[in-house]
């Protein structure tokens, strides 16, 4: 996707970033690095559209 159509689609709020642990599912608010639930650095993010 041409970076100019993902700063619309970020700034018209179409795209969704969903945060979560790969260990153990539970999902995090975007920005955090660490799962509260297991304590491992194993936080991956995916765009929802
Ligand atoms: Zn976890």
């Amino acid at each position: 996707m041409p970076i100019l159509d993902t700063m619309r689609a970020y700034l018209s709020g179409s795209e969704q970033i969903v945060s979560e642990c790969r260990h153990c599912g539970t999902t995090v608010e975007a920005g955090v690095e660490r799962c509260p639930e297991c304590d491992k650095e194993a936080i991956v993010r995916y765009h929802v559209a």
